[in-house]
């Protein structure tokens, strides 16, 4: 190890990988620090990403694939299946796998990486952070550099102490909890999302099958809704009801936030990515794919900076974000606000008049139509999203 590197990135999660991946490959020195001993694990994610959204990272490997989805299944509250193909091909992803790749390609461009290294502080000189403390096996280090960049997820703490404001409104911060399950027998190109009070109100309720018969269950429901019924009460329910003989082979809950990019996400010397700047779709709750895009942005952007040898180019990095992804997310985050406020009934309405469509009309951009048929405040945002 070097005792001072160009770009330090905290976290070794899809944003902080893709981050250290181009900063390196930019020509700057790069040191990633993960807390956990495994890169990758514990796995906290539904794993479903679009093919065409990792392809333009990373050349996709049957190894990390578990299932190729080709259709939605959407179930509205009265039980009416709307089934859509997918226009493009989606992937459930083996992420424990998935993730080591990502270091791995980060690894070969010249980042260096340490696994049990706990960030606990950052150096500050000049109200500009340059470096980081960290635990590494019970013992305190500190080590110097030109630029942070936090990639440590939802709970992120390096942005608050970078001077960031992190804080979500709890209303926006949905609570997620899932479980991998066995004997689950679903359409395997199929992913299922169940919508309306029973399953998940305020949010919804997914299944993403994994082959032979094992499958992600999971849901996420906002904290209001939580602090009636908790997201695990839902979920048993659920299993109880439409799967009793599954087997739970793991379980994992963690915060999603369903909320738009932070209003700020560079201060002197530091950049967020991933979750850690919100750059999930707030939409749907994915943010592999945007933390992969941010992460990519962000570390490109910061060794442009260095090789310039003029920092103050790392705020490029949130300009470049907003056009590329941020303002679509935005938009996003209004429609949700819309949609998951859907009564059980309009839910009912919606997929029956979807049903009645011919197959070949059954699209997103048709289900996003009658959507907003009742609720004509969505209609310029849906329309800016599908039909532009
Ligand atoms: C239940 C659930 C289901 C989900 N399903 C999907 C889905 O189907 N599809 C999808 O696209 N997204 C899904 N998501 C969201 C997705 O998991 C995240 O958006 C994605 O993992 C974000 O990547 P990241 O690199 O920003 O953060 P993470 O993957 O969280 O990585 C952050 C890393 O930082 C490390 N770290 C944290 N603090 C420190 C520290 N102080 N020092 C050193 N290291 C630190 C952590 O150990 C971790 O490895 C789901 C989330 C949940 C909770």
């Amino acid at each position: 190890m070097k005792n001072e590197y160009d770009v330090i990135v905290v976290g070794a999660g899809p944003a902080g990988s893709m981050a250290a991946k181009f900063a390196s490959e930019n020509g700057v020195s790069v040191l990633m620090l993960e807390k956990d001993r495994d890169v990758g694990y514990p796995v906290r994610c539904g794993e479903a990403v679009s093919l065409a959204g990792i392809e333009e990272f990373v050349k996709p490997d049957p190894k990390w694939i578990s299932a190729e989805i080709t259709k939605f299944s959407f179930i509205s509250p009265d039980k009416t299946e709307v089934i859509i193909p997918f226009e493009g091909k989606g992937v459930i992803l083996e992420r424990k796998i998935f993730d080591y790749e990502l270091a791995n390609l980060a690894s070969q461009k010249g980042t260096e990486i340490l696994t049990r290294a706990y960030v606990n502080g950052l150096l500050i000189e000049n109200n500009s952070v340059c470096g980081v403390k960290y635990d590494f096996r019970g013992k305190q280090f500190q080590i110097k550099s030109k630029i942070v960049i936090g990639a440590d997820g939802v709970e992120s703490r390096v942005g608050r102490w970078g001077g960031l404001k992190t804080h979500s409104d709890f209303r926006d911060m949905e609570s997620g909890i899932q479980i991998t399950a066995s004997n689950i027998n679903v359409d395997q190109n199929t992913c299922y999302f169940y919508w309306g009070s029973e399953y998940a109100p305020q949010g919804y309720l997914w299944i993403f099958p994994k082959g032979n018969g094992l499958a992600n269950i999971g849901l996420a429901i906002t904290g209001d809704i939580g602090k009636k019924k908790s997201a695990l009460s839902f979920l048993n329910d659920f299993m109880k009801n439409y799967f009793p003989n599954a087997s739970v082979l793991s379980s994992v809950a963690g915060g999603i936030p369903f909320t738009p990019t932070l209003e700020k996400i560079v201060n002197p010397g530091i950049m967020l990515v991933g979750d850690a700047a919100r750059q999930i779709n707030p939409l749907s709750g994915g943010g592999i794919v945007s933390g992969m895009i941010g992460g990519s942005i962000a570390g490109k952007v910061a060794a442009h900076a260095i090789k310039n040898d003029d920092l103050h180019k790392i705020y490029d990095y949130e300009i470049l974000w907003r056009e590329r992804l941020g303002k679509r997310h935005e938009m996003f985050n209004r429609i949700k606000n819309g949609i998951y406020k859907f009564s059980d009934e309009k839910y009912d309405q919606i997929a029956h008049s979807l049903v009645e469509l011919p197959d070949e009309k059954r699209t997103l951009g048709n289900v996003a139509k009658k959507a907003v048929i009742n609720n004509p405040s969505l209609l310029i945002d849906v329309a800016k999203v599908f039909f532009k």
